[in-house]
C-alpha cells in the first residue's frame, strides 16, 4: 500500500470543479521538513512556533526566528508556509515566561491573549516573520482568537513593527493574516472576521474540546471529545460557509483534517486546504483524487 500511496506525492489534488485543495504539513521544526516534503506536502500549514521557544531556555532571538522561517520559506518554495504565532500558556508553560497559576488554564492567558500582553515577547516574533516575508511566501495565522479587537491589535502592533524596520532601513514585506478558528466565540463571528483576514484555518482539536466543553486531556469525557459530534460538524459548517461566502480560503489544521472518513465532508462545505501531520499525506491525496474521479 505504501508503494501506491508514493504516486501521490507529486500530484496536485482537485475538486470536481477544477479548484486545488492544498494537502499541507503540520510540523513543528526544521527536522521534520524533509519528511513533509518526501510525503507531498504542498506548504505548511501549520508551523507551531511554540516549539523554537521551548526548545532552550529563555526566549529566541528575533535572528534566530528569522532564520528559521527563512529556511521554511525556502524548502517549500512556492507553496506557502503558514506559521502560527506563539500558541503557550496554561497547561504549554515556557521557560522564560511568567505565568500565573490558573484554576482553568484552557480558558487563561493563553495564544494570542498572552502575546498581545506581552509585545516584549511578541514584536520580535512579527518583525522575524517581515523580514522572512522578503522573498518567502510567509502567510501568519493568530492561535486562539476570540475577539475582533484581537485581530485589529495585531495588525497594530505589525504596524509598529513595520514603522521600526523602516526606521532601521531593514528590508520586509507584510504578509497575508489568517486566524485559527478554535474557539466557539469565533465561529460566531466568523462572518465579521472574514471581512478582516485572508483566511480561516479551523483547529478542530481545540474547537472540539471548547463546543464540546469537554478537556481534550481528560479522559473522563473522551466520549465527548468527538469531531464527529453534530455540535463540531455544524461548527464546521458555520465557518466554512462565512469564508467561502466572503470569499477567503478556508483551511483545517487540527487533527480531523488528515482522516479520509471526513475529508469528503470538509470538501464538499468549501474547504480547500487539509494540514496534517506528513505520515497523514498520502492518504489524504488519494482520498480527494478518489472523490473527483468518482463523479
Ligand atoms: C488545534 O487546536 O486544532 C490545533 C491545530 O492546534 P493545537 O493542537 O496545537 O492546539
Ligand atoms: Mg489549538
Amino acid at each position: 500500500e505504501k508503494k501506491a500511496l508514493a504516486v501521490y506525492r507529486s500530484i496536485v489534488p482537485k475538486r470536481a470543479d477544477g479548484t486545488v485543495i492544498e494537502v499541507a504539513a503540520n510540523i513543528g521544526s526544521l527536522e521534520e521538513i524533509d519528511a513533509a516534503r518526501a510525503a507531498g506536502a504542498m506548504g505548511v500549514g501549520l508551523f507551531r512556533s511554540e516549539l523554537l521557544f521551548m526548545l532552550q531556555t529563555g526566549l529566541p532571538s528575533e535572528e534566530m526566528q528569522y532564520q528559521t522561517y527563512v529556511t521554511l520559506a525556502r524548502a517549500f518554495a512556492p507553496h506557502p508556509v503558514i506559521v502560527r504565532t506563539l500558541d503557550v500558556g496554561g497547561d504549554k508553560p515556557l521557560a522564560g515566561i511568567q505565568f500565573p497559576e490558573e484554576a482553568n488554564p484552557f480558558l487563561g492567558w493563553r495564544g494570542i491573549r498572552m502575546c498581545l500582553d506581552r509585545p516584549d515577547i511578541f514584536k520580535p516574533q512579527l518583525r522575524a516573520l517581515l523580514r522572512a516575508a522578503v522573498g518567502g511566501n510567509i502567510e501568519v495565522m493568530l492561535p486562539m482568537v476570540s475577539d475582533l479587537g484581537e485581530v485589529r491589535r495585531t495588525r497594530a502592533l505589525i504596524e509598529d513593527c513595520a514603522a521600526e524596520l523602516t526606521a532601521e532601513g531593514v528590508p520586509f514585506e507584510r504578509f497575508a493574516v489568517g486566524v485559527m478558528i478554535e474557539t466557539p466565540a469565533a465561529v460566531m463571528i466568523a462572518r465579521e472576521l472574514a471581512k478582516e483576514v485572508s483566511f480561516f484555518s479551523i483547529g478542530t482539536n481545540d474547537l472540539t474540546q471548547y463546543i464540546m466543553a469537554a478537556d481534550r486531556l481528560n479522559s473522563s469525557v473522551a466520549g465527548l471529545n468527538d469531531v464527529t459530534n453534530i455540535a463540531v460538524m455544524n461548527a464546521i459548517e458555520m465557518t466554512a460557509r462565512a469564508g467561502v461566502e466572503a470569499g477567503i480560503m478556508v483551511g483545517m489544521c487540527g487533527e480531523a483534517a488528515g482522516r479520509v472518513d471526513l475529508i469528503p465532508r470538509f470538501i464538499a462545505m468549501g474547504l480547500t486546504e487539509l494540514s496534517m501531520s506528513p505520515a497523514s499525506i498520502p492518504r489524504a491525496k488519494k482520498c480527494i483524487v478518489d472523490l473527483t474521479t468518482a463523479t
